[in-house]
Formats: C-alpha cells, sequence, structure tokens
C-alpha cells in the first residue's frame, strides 16, 4: 500500500468527518443543560447489559430480526480493531496491532475477527432478505437502509478478499492457522487458478485493502447525514440514559430563574434529548406497539424522533453560531441569534398539537426502544409549554383543570363529599385512630366514580377483615397530581404534590396503600422528588401477603362469569414490574379460569384512558378502548378483570358500546376477591 495514499486518505477523511461531526454535535451544546453523568457504577451496568449485551433483542417478541442486529453488533466491535490494524499496514506492510503478531491472544483474536466476518456478512444478507422481501411492517422501507446494508456487506467482503489474497501471497502468515474464513477464500481463490505470481492476485489484493479502507472510511462519513449515526451515538446515550424510576417524569424547576415552562423551541430541550433524536434508528417498534398509532391517531414516536431530528438539522446553522457566542462567553448574543430563527414552530409545526395530546403515557414506546430513548418525556415537554406557556389545550381540559384548582378532583364534585363512601363502614381518620400503620389513599376516581367507589368498599372491607391498622382521610384527602402532572399541568401537580406531603407529614405517614395504579406510581417513584419517599403498596401485593399470613383465608368458589381474562394496566405493570402478583390474587380465587389475552404483561397494551386521555374526546381513528377490549373479548372471556380505575371505566365504556353489557362483566381484582371471601360483596 501506498504511504502516500494512505496519508491523504486519512486526512481527507478525518478532517471530513471533524466537520460533520461538529456540525451535528455542536447544537447539543446550546440545547438545556441536564446531567447524565452521575451514579457512573449504575450506569456502567446498564451500559454492560443493554448496549453491549444487547438485551432487547433477545426478547421473545423480537424472534429473528433481533438476531440479525446483534450479529451485525458483536460482529463490528471485533472487526473495528482489525480496521486500526489496515490503516498501519498503509504505512508498513505486515504490520500488527501491539501483542497480535504471532502470540496465542493474537491467534484468537484472528479467530474471532474470522468469525464476525461471517457474522456481519450473514446478519447484513439476512436483514436485507428480510426488509426485501418479508418487508415488516414496522419498519420504514427505503432505499438508504438497503444502502446501508450492501455498504456494510461490501466492506466485510473486500476484507475477506484482502486476506484471502495475502494467504496466497506471503504463504506462512501465524495468523492463517486460525483465520479459517481467509484460509477457505484462499482455497477457493487456488482452486480458480491464482498462484502467488500471478499478477491478479496483487491486483485483487490490492482492491481488497484499498477497498475496504475506502467503503469504511466513505461510511464513517456518511454517518452523521443518516439514520446509521446511531452506530455512533447510541452508545454514549445509552451509557447517559436516565437512572430515574421509569413511571417518574421529569420534574420541572418552578424556582429557578432560569427555569423553562416546558419546551417551545428545540433549543429548550435538554441535549440528551437532542441525543435521543440522534439516536432513533427508525426501526419502527416504538410504533408498532403504540396504541395511539395503531388506532389510527396522528401520533407515532418513531415520527415524533424523526420529525425533532429533522427540525433540529434546519436549525442547525443558526445553532451552530450561537453554539460558538456561548464558547466565547456571550450567552445574549447566543440569544440574539437563535432567535433569528424564521422557520416553522417546533410545536404545532414539526410536531403536531394532535400528536402530542394523543399519548397516553403508556411506556410502550420506552420499554420497546432498543437504544432506550425517553419518548414520553419528550411529549410530555411539550405539553407542558402548550399548557404552561401557551394555555393551549383540547378544549374539555379547561374545566378539569378548574375542577382540580377548586375540587381537588377532575370531576368537579364537592370536595367535602370526598369521604361519602365510607358512611357506615367504619373507617377511621387518623385523628381518631392516630397509631394508624397504613394511610389508605383512595384517590379520586375511588372516592367519587360509582362503579370504583365499589372496589375501595370492597377493599376496605378486606382490609378490615384481615385487621391492617389503617386510616383514610376522607374530606381532607386531595388529589395525588398524576394526571395533571401527564397533562402538562406542571404548576398544578406540583401545587397537589406539596400540598399532600404537608398534610400527611402532620398526620404522621409513613406506608401508604392504593388501589388506583396512577396513584401508586406517582407517591412511589415521583414524590421521592419532593423530598418524602413513603413505602407504598398497591392493594394487590397486600392482598397477596394477607393471604399468606393466614389473615384472610377459607375462599368461596369463583361464582362470576367466566372465563376471565386480566388486563394489564401500564402503571402496574409496565412502570413497575407488577406482572405476576394481580394473577397470583386472581388465581387465590377457587374454580377461576384465567386466560391470557393476545398482548398480555410485558406487551400488554393500554386502555386508552392514561395520560389525561381519560379527560379528553377521542375523535380520530379507532378508540383505543375498543381495540384493547377486541382483543380482551377474543379470548372467549366473560369477564375482564383489571386493578386500575381507568382502566376498569375505558374497558367497561367499550363492553357498553358493543352492547355487550350484562353479557361480559368488567371487575376489578379487589371486587373479585372480595366475592370469594365475602360470597359476594
Ligand atoms: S407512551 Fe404509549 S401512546 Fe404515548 S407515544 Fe409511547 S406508545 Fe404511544
Ligand atoms: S425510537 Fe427507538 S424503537 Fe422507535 S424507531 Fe427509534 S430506535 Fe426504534
Amino acid at each position: 500500500m501506498n504511504p502516500l495514499a494512505m496519508t491523504l486518505l486519512l486526512a481527507a477523511s478525518l478532517s471530513l468527518f471533524s466537520w460533520s461531526i461538529g456540525r451535528r454535535l455542536l447544537p447539543l451544546f446550546v440545547m438545556h443543560p441536564e446531567i447524565r453523568w452521575d451514579h457512573p457504577k449504575e450506569r456502567v451496568k446498564r451500559f454492560a447489559v443493554y448496549a453491549l449485551g444487547q438485551l432487547r433483542f433477545f426478547r421473545r417478541f423480537e424472534r429473528v430480526h433481533g438476531v440479525f442486529h446483534v450479529m451485525i453488533f458483536w460482529g463490528v466491535l471485533v472487526v473495528t480493531l482489525n480496521f486500526f490494524q489496515m490503516v498501519g499496514r498503509g504505512y508498513v506492510k505486515d504490520w500488527y496491532l501491539p501483542g497480535l503478531r504471532e502470540t496465542g491472544f493474537g491467534l484468537f483474536y484472528f479467530f474471532a475477527k474470522d468469525l464476525a466476518t461471517a457474522s456481519i456478512m450473514l446478519g447484513t444478507l439476512l436483514a436485507l432478505g428480510n426488509r426485501v422481501i418479508f418487508r415488516p411492517p414496522r419498519m420504514l422501507h427505503n432505499l438508504e437502509a438497503v444502502v446501508i446494508l450492501l455498504w456494510i456487506f461490501g466492506m466485510m467482503a473486500m476484507d475477506l478478499l484482502y486476506e484471502s489474497t495475502l494467504f496466497i501471497l506471503s504463504p506462512g502468515q501465524a495468523e492463517e492457522q486460525t483465520a479459517f474464513l481467509g484460509v477457505w477464500g484462499m482455497w477457493a481463490l487456488k482452486g480458480m487458478g491464482l498462484t502467488a505470481q500471478d499478477p491478479l492476485t496483487a491486483n485483487l489484493h490490492a482492491v481488497g485493502s484499498w477497498g475496504h479502507l475506502i467503503l469504511g472510511f466513505s461510511f464513517l462519513n456518511y454517518l452523521p447525514y443518516c439514520k446509521q449515526f446511531h452506530e455512533l451515538t447510541s452508545l454514549p446515550s445509552i451509557f447517559m440514559c436516565r437512572l430515574t424510576p421509569r413511571g417518574a417524569l421529569i420534574r420541572q424547576d418552578l424556582e429557578d430563574e432560569d427555569a423553562l415552562f416546558g419546551v417551545g423551541k428545540i433549543e429548550e430541550f435538554s441535549w440528551k434529548r437532542g441525543l435521543d433524536m440522534y439516536t432513533c434508528a427508525e426501526c419502527g417498534r416504538c410504533r408498532a406497539n403504540c396504541p395511539a398509532h395503531l388506532t389510527g391517531k396522528p401520533l407515532s414516536p418513531m415520527a415524533v424522533m424523526m420529525d425533532e431530528r429533522e427540525h433540529l438539522k434546519k436549525k442547525t446553522p443558526l445553532m451552530w453560531r450561537a453554539a460558538l457566542w456561548k464558547f466565547k462567553g456571550q450567552p445574549d448574543k447566543a440569544k440574539e441569534v437563535l432567535e433569528q430563527w424564521q422557520g416553522e414552530a417546533l410545536v404545532g409545526g414539526a410536531i403536531s398539537e394532535e400528536a402530542i395530546w394523543a399519548c397516553t403515557t403508556c411506556g410502550h414506546c420506552i420499554a420497546s426502544c432498543p437504544l432506550l430513548i425517553e419518548h414520553v418525556d419528550h411529549l410530555i415537554d411539550l405539553r407542558r409549554y402548550l399548557v404552561q406557556v401557551e394555555s393551549r389545550f383540547p378544549r374539555e381540559l379547561t374545566q378539569v383543570f378548574k375542577n382540580w384548582e377548586n375540587m381537588s378532583n377532575p370531576w368537579g364534585l364537592a370536595s367535602n363529599s370526598r369521604g361519602d363512601w365510607a358512611e357506615g363502614l367504619n373507617v377511621c381518620t387518623p385523628a381518631e385512630n392516630p397509631n394508624f400503620e397504613y394511610l389508605f389513599y383512595v384517590g379520586c376516581a375511588g372516592c367519587f366514580d360509582d362503579r370504583y367507589k365499589k372496589v375501595t368498599i370492597a377493599l376496605t372491607r378486606l382490609m378490615q377483615k384481615a385487621g391492617v391498622n389503617f386510616a383514610c382521610l376522607g374530606n381532607d384527602e386531595m388529589c395525588c397530581g398524576e394526571t395533571a402532572r401527564r397533562l402538562g399541568n406542571e404548576y398544578l401537580a406540583q401545587h397537589l404534590i406539596n400540598f399532600n406531603i404537608e398534610m400527611w407529614d402532620t398526620v404522621g405517614v409513613k406506608k401508604i396503600i392504593t388501589a388506583c395504579p396512577h396513584c401508586y406510581n406517582t407517591i412511589k417513584n415521583e414524590y421521592p422528588q419532593f423530598g418524602k419517599t413513603y413505602e407504598v403498596i398497591h392493594y394487590t401485593e397486600l392482598i397477596s401477603d394477607l393471604v399468606r399470613q393466614g389473615r384472610l383465608s377459607g375462599f368461596q368458589s369463583f361464582s362470576g362469569k367466566g372465563p376471565v381474562v386480566y388486563h394489564d394496566p401500564c402503571y402496574l405493570g409496565r412502570y413497575n414490574g407488577l406482572y405476576d402478583t394481580p394473577r397470583q390474587v386472581a388465581r387465590l380465587v377457587p374454580g377461576i379460569s384465567l386466560v391470557e389475552a393476545e398482548r398480555s404483561g410485558r406487551t400488554s397494551f393500554c386502555c386508552g384512558g392514561g395520560g389525561g386521555r381519560m379527560w379528553m374526546e377521542e375523535k380520530i381513528g379507532k378508540r383505543i378502548n375498543a381495540e384493547r377490549c377486541e382483543k380482551l373479548l377474543a379470548t372467549g372471556a366473560k369477564t375482564i378483570a383489571t386493578a386500575c380505575p381507568y382502566c376498569m371505566m375505558m374497558l367497561d365504556d367499550a363492553v357498553k358500546d358493543k352492547g355487550l353489557d350484562g353479557e361480559v362483566a368488567v371487575r376489578d381484582l379487589a371486587q373479585l376477591f372480595a366475592d370469594a371471601v365475602f360470597n359476594k360483596v
């Protein structure tokens, strides 16, 4: 190889690459600051599991697609070392990276390298076949993806040609002992009549080495301009993923002078969100599981990432200039530059308001994304801006927000009737039972919705029978703030949260029982952001414990309509990992026949009521609750069981809309279990 040509190739590639990478990364410096390098040990652990270990590609429902990715990814990690060696051989013939020449490790590496080459070539061919022949609906079918796969295949083919011809030209290389692919290639070429003396062999050798290097360097330079940029950004992005509980939204700082009330401009997103945008590989796993997308709403979590990325790219020249002013210590100039933006708005332009409001915050996109992208945080940032800065939100929310402000519940029912459900049940308040062990936090639906009040009563009777030492706040209870927070009304949510914490402190609350998974998630995962950590228990966990301790026993046979299908509430299962406990509670009822829906457990499908969608009209596409209800009924179940007020209301409405009221029952697990304990409530 010619050292001068190698130097020119290196200089051109690396300077062009530095320019391109600078173009992509400099804008991140003007985005909102965020610390994502705390708890390094935990980060290294996640990096090992999700990035190096490729954990999310081994899931049951990935089937073969994930395997193709793993074959290519692990292969690339191994062959990258060889690429550096090839560059070195541009200067010194037969140069080896330190430790590879005729050592045990070297022999092992050349075996691993050939295995990796085979794995990449096979992986790219299978992925190509999958894209071109089977065309999975979750993927975007564009030419770019095909070109990228061919490019990677070409690089490996060139390396194989280089190695095979090297073994003909310089027989006796130590790595011939283990580089099996190169040896097979050598035999094949020799079989075709190539010899060391044949000038064609030397020419093919040059084509192999230069071809591999040119394809490699040109690919590196193409990366910042295509979806494959994730090859560079995904590893740091996974390392800097969110470590807070999955169910917790990021707290908006209302006190800070520079506080942002949501995101209205791309640079107001944190830099990590910018990295998310670059990192999306357009694999479509998120949209293939998004209830909004699958029912025809104008929301696709993948499209949100891609559209934000396009917007970021359009604004890059301004952001670049702003970044330079920022580096010069002139943030005001940077702001001035950004204000010159004349293009489309982020909110309502790049991302439509319909898309922003269509999200149920079910979290399926986050759980599906192999690159740990945090879609819900993106959408909530945009909602916060619309609500708190623009005061623009679906018409029907105006009254709901007022209801929370005035009565601390979304229905606007009198707050002094909040404790009415407990009439005649002998439920103590903290004042009447100051030594209570648990606060039973009932929640708005449990206090005001007629259907869910029955669940509250069933649960109360169960706790009383088991001798649980609990108290309820009655009319003093306030909304936990969960739904207001997911609707972007962070100010209102924080007001409710702070009020609750203060009040609970005065009565000495330590442990909390909830029936509603939304209250459970918020109190458990979000209240610690406000300085208070409680031991929070969902009632399914409590029942399970009480039965184990023998405090509840002697159950009657299931007397409802069977079979029973359990619908996993997103905020219990996906966000808090409670999949088995509710099923265990159902199975405690003798004679119950539990069936599973097509999507259940980790792959469960939202009821359509989360993220405040319960309080908004659903005019576009098919109703999510109808879609979910159909899948549940397809099991042949005659009872739909769940453990969440929103799910219960949404599914009950869907059953009624289908005219199946009376034929199919929608019940909470607490009711089913109480039936068995009390022989019907
Ligand atoms: S949280 Fe659920 S509804 Fe929202 S974008 Fe993700 S998958 Fe879709
Ligand atoms: S956000 Fe994640 S799951 Fe969705 S398309 Fe991008 S990489 Fe795939």
